[in-house]
């Protein structure tokens, strides 16, 4: 099956492979190999080694982003979110039940959030300490530029809390570069194209050492994943990780950094979107953002207003074809939402757009129709 969705993406044979072994976390092996996947996976977020540390969650990416909101932001501080997409109304919803004060800095989702309307929302609200941006939103396929969006926070005096879950590997962000940002957070199941349990920070050290104390948990809280690295060892785990998944996401750096890392996935990507926008428009697709706007990780069409459309219809046909699309959509209207990311080329996305032109014609959905 060629999976075009954004999580949990298409994987290599060689690191689904390394899944197959039955391995305890606290064996010494593994923990010598997990403790020199650290720093790795630091290099990555583009952190200084000493400044910045790895500290991996068990789970999904939304209790790291939580995580994240309740390590760095104390119970009742005031947090503004970037709040232009589905992904943004969630961590809006985790915050605000977390007993953190959101401040929404609301945008349409077709467009990425312009850095005048954050100095300006910014300047309004001094109280707000952090802003926690949603770097590629994987509900409508904008990316909010953290690099622009960084410096306005720095000017302000503020901190940047990064949901770079569905970008992180593939779109340039270095935290050397950026002392204003506390946390990046991602997952194993995106674009370093691992398999899925676990969350990661990549966290400032600074930071971490000042946030003891403000999760107001004991699961959520980062700055203890730290101090328990710093008594027990970076090869050490508080509780049961998953530990297969961990193993694999060492064999999908490895292949991250032989591709040549961020630049060369991101330009693979941008292929595979490239590629996907133009096929999808030429049969008949109207997208949902304009092309100056569109990312490189997922692409969404309007779903056709054709009395002959079905979704579900569409999903079971291309699936019976071989390629999984998501049955749902995150946007403001129905729309087919298409992934650009995992272990997929340009050759993989035109197998998927011949595919839906067979299945276009099978509903009766001529080029004109699905427009
Ligand atoms: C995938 C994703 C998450 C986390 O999703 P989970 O299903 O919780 O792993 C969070 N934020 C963004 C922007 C994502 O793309």
């Amino acid at each position: 099956m060629l999976l075009l969705i954004p999580g949990p993406v298409q994987t290599r044979p060689e690191v689904r492979a390394v899944m197959a072994d039955d391995i305890a976390p606290w064996d010494d092996e593994f923990r010598a190999e997990y403790a020199a996947m650290r720093p790795r996976i630091v290099a990555i977020a583009g952190g200084t080694p000493g400044q910045h540390v790895a500290l991996p969650l068990p789970g999904c990416g939304h209790m790291v982003v939580e995580a994240a909101v309740r390590t760095f932001v104390p119970a009742g501080g005031k947090l503004l979110v970037i709040q232009n997409g589905n992904y943004a109304d969630r961590l809006v919803r985790l915050a605000t039940e977390a007993g953190r004060v959101a401040i929404p800095l609301k945008g349409p989702d077709t467009e990425p959030m312009a850095p005048e309307r954050l100095a300006a929302a910014l300047e309004a609200n001094p109280g707000a300490t952090h802003v926690a941006v949603v770097v590629s939103e994987t509900g409508s396929g904008i990316v909010n530029d953290p690099n622009a969006l960084g410096e306005v926070i720095r000017a302000a005096g503020r901190r940047l809390i990064c949901d770079a879950v569905s970008g992180f590997g593939a779109l340039p962000f270095r935290m050397e570069d950026h002392p204003e940002c506390d946390v990046v957070v991602f997952t194993s199941n995106k674009c370093i194209e691992g398999m899925p349990g676990i969350g990661f920070a990549v966290a400032a050290v600074p930071a971490l050492e000042a946030a003891q104390g403000n999760a107001g948990s004991w699961l959520l809280d980062l700055s203890d994943v730290y101090r328990h690295a710093l008594v027990n060892g970076w090869g050490s785990f508080r509780f049961t990780p998953a530990v297969q998944a961990l193993r694999a996401f060492r064999v999908a750096m490895d292949l991250y950094e032989a591709e040549g890392g961020q630049p060369a996935r991101l330009a693979r990507y941008a292929r595979n979107a490239e590629v996907l926008y133009d096929g999808l428009v030429a049969l008949g697709f109207r997208p949902y953002l304009e092309k100056r706007h569109q990312g490189p990780i997922i692409v969404n069409v309007h779903q056709p207003a054709d009395p002959a459309w079905g979704f579900k219809g569409f999903i079971t046909a291309m699936k019976a074809r071989g390629v999984l699309i998501s049955n749902f959509w995150n946007t403001t209207t129905p729309t087919i939402r298409i992934a650009c990311i995992g272990a997929i080329g340009e050759a993989d996305i035109r197998f998927a757009l011949d595919q839906m032109r067979i299945v276009l014609a099978e509903m009766g959905l001529g080029r004109q129709a699905a427009a």
